[in-house]
């Protein structure tokens, strides 16, 4: 079976732990400085705070943007739940804005509409999904119209760019994860990234108690810290980030110029000016079609995945708390249809055309 993801381990992750293993410093350390020094001028950030996972970078990213409880947040319903549950976790209310069907990114125009609608928002979270940018034009002029602090969730967007500039870069705060099977990886992992020194500080309180110097603790905090060990994986990650990448691209591509004349299939759309990072590359079939064809896929050997098969609102959870279907249309259509394929570097050039000729000989 050719798996849907598959970690890259090398021989400087070794090296790098069993130098952290011999300093007896395993906590917070030289490596995590390293590491967040390194991964925040990659993206065109000023400051860079690594922390537990992706999912305590938004809540940080949500907390140094000032977001309280009762506050609204306006996001995508069509991503890992992580992104709206982080804005319930500062008491504020999520409010699902819909996707544009062709990058399933959410629409700035839906976002607008939401804007207009919803008096005092105080938070945007866009999500980068699968590795492809928003629309960040269209965003910053919504931004600038109606002054809502922005975060990126780029937690699948290593090195993706727009119009040449990295994403993590253009908003108030965001975030990425280095859980195992993202585009690169420190087991767990994430950072919070943000232009901004104030926000850098109480960034840093926030993961660390609400710590202002050795025994002071002035604002409410937690223990998010990332440790030497996992950042150790980390500097020896971002080495190969952009090779992984160039490969995942390429694969993307072969699989675009194979499937581009079969019917059944919807290939990702990439604008003109964004680099897709293709953390999934994601495809769509007809709603009726998607259980066959995915068995079809797994008998042939070819693992394949839903992301997501569910829009965050229809959750029992979100259930619970009052959401009701029919929110927003075009995210609901696209859970029901979308597969995604393995894209990921250690793919063999076998594997990539046996995935090819699976798909090919798919017989409706
Ligand atoms: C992975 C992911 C997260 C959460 O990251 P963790 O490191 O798993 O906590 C949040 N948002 C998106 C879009 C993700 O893909």
């Amino acid at each position: 079976m050719i798996n849907i993801a598959a970690p890259v381990i090398g021989n400087e992750e070794r090296k790098f732990i069993n130098e952290v293993l011999d300093s007896k410093i395993l906590a917070s350390g030289k490596y995590v400085v390293e590491f967040e020094q390194s991964f925040a001028k990659y993206c065109g950030a000023k400051f860079g705070i690594a922390n537990a996972n992706g999912t305590t970078s938004l809540h940080t990213a949500l907390l140094i943007c000032g977001v309280k409880p009762g506050d609204k947040v306006v996001t995508t319903p069509f991503s890992f739940i992580a992104t709206s549950n982080s804005i319930l976790f500062c008491g504020a209310k999520p409010v699902f804005a819909d996707i544009d069907p062709e990058t399933f990114n959410i629409d700035p125009v839906e976002l607008e509409k939401v804007l207009k609608r919803e008096k005092n928002v105080k938070a945007v979270i866009i999500v980068h999904l699968y590795g492809l940018p928003c629309d960040m034009d269209a965003i910053l002029r919504l931004k600038k119209k109606y002054k809502f602090k922005l975060i990126e969730d780029s937690c699948q967007a290593h090195g993706a760019e727009y119009k040449n500039k990295r994403v993590g870069s253009f908003s108030d705060a965001s975030a990425f994860s280095f859980y195992a099977t993202k585009n690169m990886m420190t087991g767990e992992g994430g950072i919070t990234l943000t232009n901004n020194a104030k926000a850098d500080k109480y960034a840093r309180q926030v993961i660390n108690h609400g710590r202002d110097g050795h025994s002071t603790f002035t604002v409410l905090g937690y223990n998010y810290r990332l440790t030497n060990l996992a950042a150790a994986i980390g500097i020896a990650q971002m080495k190969q980030l952009d090779d992984w990448t160039a490969k995942r691209i390429a694969n993307a591509d072969a699989y675009n110029e194979a499937f581009k004349s079969l019917g059944f299939i919807k290939t990702p759309v990439v604008p003109l000016n964004y680099r897709h990072v293709f953390h999934q590359y994601t495809i769509r079939v007809k709603a009726s079609e998607r259980g066959k064809f995915m068995q079809y896929l797994k008998d042939n050997g070819v693992g394949c995945g839903i992301y997501y098969d569910t829009v965050m609102y229809k959750q029992p959870y979100y259930k619970k708390l009052g959401y009701k279907s029919g929110i927003c249309p075009n995210a609901e259509q696209a859970a029901k249809e979308v597969v995604s394929l393995p894209v990921h570097p250690s793919l063999y050039k076998t594997d990539v055309e046996n995935i090819i000729n699976a798909v090919k000989g798919y017989k409706k």
